[in-house]
């Protein structure tokens, strides 16, 4: 049975988790009424067979609690004047994770919690963690910001690896993982949370709640987070990547640690190289070595032997549009990195490849590219598209050649042919945003992949 059977629960958001939620509360024998305030929204929820009604004008009081679904206020910020209300009601304002936390973990034995969260790599990390435990042959499922909503996952034993945006923290006042990992932590998002200390404090919560935490120490932030949490006795697994070996004693007592492509264990004053991610496509740059140090970290925690977990990295799929290779053609490599919106994300992908053929350019962010003509010497031209073109040619002219190609499809056909008479690497790399010509940053890269893959079976017919 649930906590809410019987009680009168408001959903606000009726997006996929805002639909998984409300099904849960009803299924638990809530009494929801379930609220978005677009037209098409409603319907779905209809045709879910969930009760429907307006928020607006609603008598907070009679409600148990509102659940606001993931994600709502970041792309709007209707919700809150119900957040207000509820307040005033004095009733909780709490988020999916937080019901997964009470409903489902709290009912079903051996169901355990694995939660990511951090500033960067958080998708690529869960994804990792969830491909480690599960050709283990754990019952893992991947979900939460990432993949099914967490109220969809399947209510049987096993780890559930869960992706939290700091959002989803600050909606789950009693989320205390099995296990928690703060992967990093820079000032970005702090629009959405006021300050970046309260954003620092939110995602230091979902460790601080943790029975043990993985915490990344390449930022100075976090590496004091660690510091913290273990001198007040919290089981914690240090994460770093490093230039040299003497360095990984920054991880003692326990941790994984990245050099180059090899990664090492560090446990009880012993230090051990465990694997190589040398010739992983999936796992290529440095940021990839912190998110696989990281998985390996979380897997130790989970009690799984890391030399064990350490056979399956190979395998990793990798994540669609984050250095996403979709074709090679004799010495050239494609690569779809159409997620790096901005120039921080794009100098990840820079970093990790040489004789870059760089397709680069839409709805430009603060800045620009500016800050990427350091990477000069590994490109060898900037095909420039999108409204950013006369932008970008100003800022990268001087540093390497740039063409206007205006079009993607144009910039891959200029692109390939060049690539092919110094056998590199056609990176689309773009950022920035995509709404000048593309629907959203997948369909960006979906449509790249489309035409690198119909290019390569013209080539080979
Ligand atoms: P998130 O889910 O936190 O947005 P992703 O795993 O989806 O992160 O990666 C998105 C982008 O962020 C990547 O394409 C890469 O440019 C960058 N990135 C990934 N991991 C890291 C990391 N550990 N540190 C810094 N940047 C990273």
């Amino acid at each position: 049975v649930s906590a809410y059977d019987g009680s009168r629960v408001a959903v606000f958001g009726l997006g996929g988790s805002g639909l998984a939620t409300a099904r849960a509360l009803a299924a638990g024998g809530a009494d929801v009424l379930a609220f978005d305030d677009k037209a098409e929204k409603v319907a779905a929820a209809v045709e879910d067979g969930l009760a429907t009604g307006d928020l607006r004008g609603a008598d907070f009081g009679e409600f148990a609690a509102l659940v606001l679904a993931p994600g709502v206020p970041l792309t709007h910020p209707k919700p809150h004047w119900s957040v207000e209300l509820a307040h005033g009601a004095g009733i909780p304002v709490i988020g999916d994770i937080e019901l997964f936390d009470n409903e489902r973990r709290a009912r079903i034995a051996g169901l355990r919690l694995a939660a990511i969260t951090g500033t960067n790599g958080k998708s690529t990390t869960t994804a990792l963690l969830g491909h480690l435990l599960s050709a283990m042959g754990e019952a893992a499922q991947v979900g939460g910001n990432i993949g099914r909503p967490v109220l969809d996952l399947d209510p049987v034993a096993g780890t559930a690896v869960v992706e939290c945006s700091s959002y989803q923290i600050d909606l789950a006042p009693s989320l205390a993982p099995d296990v928690g990992a703060l992967l990093n932590l820079s000032p970005d998002h702090i629009d959405r949370h006021g300050t970046f200390e309260h954003y620092a404090d939110v995602k230091t919560r979902l460790v601080a709640a943790s029975g043990q935490a993985v915490i990344g120490v390449d930022d100075p932030t976090s590496a004091r987070i660690a510091e913290t949490l273990a001198a007040g006795g919290k089981p914690v697994h240090r994460v770093g990547v490093f230039d040299h070996k003497s360095e990984l004693q920054r991880l003692a007592p326990s941790g994984v640690g990245a050099i180059g492509t090899s990664l090492y264990v560090v446990r009880n004053g012993a230090t051990r190289e465990v694997a190589s991610l040398e010739g992983i496509p999936s796992l290529r740059g440095r940021h990839n070595a912190e998110n696989a140090a990281a998985a390996m970290a979380m897997a130790m925690a989970l009690g799984f032997a890391p030399e064990e977990a350490a056979r399956h990295l190979a395998t990793f799929p990798g994540l669609a549009h984050r250095m996403e290779e979709v074709g090679r053609d004799g010495a050239v490599i494609f690569v779809n990195d159409s997620k790096a919106t901005n120039a921080v994300s794009s100098a990840q992908a820079l970093a990790a490849f040489d004789r870059i053929h760089w397709i680069v350019g839409g709805v430009a962010k603060e800045g620009g590219v500016e800050s990427l003509t350091s990477f000069a010497p590994k490109i060898a031209a900037a095909y420039l598209i999108g409204q950013s073109t006369e932008l970008f040619e100003r800022q990268l002219r001087h540093h390497v050649p740039t063409v206007r190609c205006r079009t993607l499809e144009t910039a891959l056909d200029v692109a390939a042919r060049a690539a092919k008479s110094d056998g590199g690497v056609v990176l689309l790399s773009p950022a920035s945003a995509s709404f000048d010509q593309f629907r959203s940053f997948e369909h960006r890269g979906d449509v790249f992949r489309d035409l690198v893959r119909a290019r390569l079976s013209k080539e080979t017919a």
